[in-house]
């Protein structure tokens, strides 16, 4: 059977500034089984994530940039609408990364099924997928998260640092949370619980106000945002505290990212330990990450949320929207 492929994809490519929806486009094709093991997906859920930005120049990062005219790529959850495949039925959910298309045609060994035991299929996009992984990664992996410590969390009314900040929590942490809007900051406060949340747009000294909110100052910072943020918490690090450099979305869209960091002194004097990684390193060390954050999410230990755009046509919108703060929670688009 012939399928009507809907899908969008990137028009030029964007060497600085913020993507408009002028960039994107979108495509069709008609998508049939021609081979064995083949399988036709209807996407149900697309994530849209900040990494994107990096896909949409055209040098070459930890990921290739997104081929102009072609499907872009991202993870995104369905469920099987025609199969070839002896593995996979009718109606079974699957995760994969083909991303912003409504329907796709692929062999069915890039799928992984997904067993979603009555949990709503978009939290495996949020706490129990990627953004999960990588917050729960960067705490116990590359990080050493500790009973009791002090922690300080950028981007924490996102994906990644919403989780971020309860894991702490669970663990008996002090965290301290910064946002850009006073709605994130009541979220972070009434809902997540962390100690003290923040708007960083409404700061004026930084240094200064991280010193207030901590005199002895902290013992891990997660940085998602990297920029001046960066630098401000460097300051205010206690000897032997650990940075973990998840993401760096204040310069997504900086081609020169000026003269760098100033107060690499502090790093030196404190013996900071300052640590970047990429989750896709660690698609194999699941074990972990699986059980505690499910029973952590079962147990209601880990709430989240999403802040969902309808429609594929909207995947644009939606992406430029995450890029502008204008997300609670997980970005998603739902087909
Ligand atoms: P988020 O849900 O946190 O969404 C992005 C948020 O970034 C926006 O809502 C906005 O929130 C904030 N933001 C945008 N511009 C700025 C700015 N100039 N300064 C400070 N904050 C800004 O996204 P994710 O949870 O998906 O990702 C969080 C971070 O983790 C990103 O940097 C991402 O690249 C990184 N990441 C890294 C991975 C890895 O393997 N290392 C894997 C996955 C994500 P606000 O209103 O608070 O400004």
């Amino acid at each position: 059977m012939s399928h009507l492929s809907n899908y969008i994809s990137l028009k030029e490519y964007i060497p600085s500034g913020s993507p408009e929806i002028h960039h994107f486009e979108k495509k069709s094709k008609e998508i049939k089984i021609e081979k064995d093991n083949q399988v036709v997906v209807e996407n149900l859920w697309i994530s849209v994530d900040p990494y994107m930005r990096a896909r949409m120049t055209e040098k070459k990062n930890y990921k290739a940039p997104y081929k102009l005219g072609e499907p872009m790529e991202g993870a995104c959850i369905g469920k099987i609408i025609e199969s070839n495949s002896n593995d996979f039925s009718i109606d079974e959910i699957v995760s994969s990364q083909y991303g912003w298309r409504d329907k796709y045609l692929c062999n069915s060994n890039s799928l992984k099924k997904i067993n979603s035991e009555n949990i709503p299929l978009e939290k495996y996009l949020g706490p129990l997928g990627m953004t999960g992984h990588t917050a729960y990664i960067g705490l116990f992996k590359i990080g050493n998260l500790k009973k009791g410590q002090t922690v300080l969390v950028s981007s924490a009314a996102g994906s990644v640092g919403s989780t971020v900040c309860q894991i702490a929590k669970i663990l008996g942490c002090t965290v301290i949370a910064s946002t850009g809007s006073d709605e994130k900051v009541d979220w972070l406060k009434n809902e997540l619980k962390v100690d003290h949340a923040f708007n960083y747009k409404k700061v004026e000294n930084l240094v200064l106000y991280l010193k207030e909110l901590s005199p002895e100052g902290y013992d891990l910072y997660y940085d998602n945002v990297g920029g001046d943020f960066l630098e401000a918490a460097i300051f205010r690090m206690k000897n032997f505290g650990e940075i973990i450099i998840c993401g760096r979305i204040s310069q997504m869209n900086i081609t020169n990212p000026g003269s760098g960091i100033k107060n690499i002194a502090h790093v030196l004097v404190k013996r900071l330990t300052i640590k970047g990684f990429l989750i896709f390193d660690h698609e194999n060390d699941t074990e972990n990450f699986n059980r505690d954050v499910k029973k952590w999410y079962l147990e209601k230990k880990i709430i989240s949320r999403e802040t969902v755009v309808e429609g594929l046509e909207k995947a644009p919108e939606a992406f430029i929207d995450l890029l502008n703060g204008k997300n609670i929670g997980k970005m998603l688009v739902k087909i």
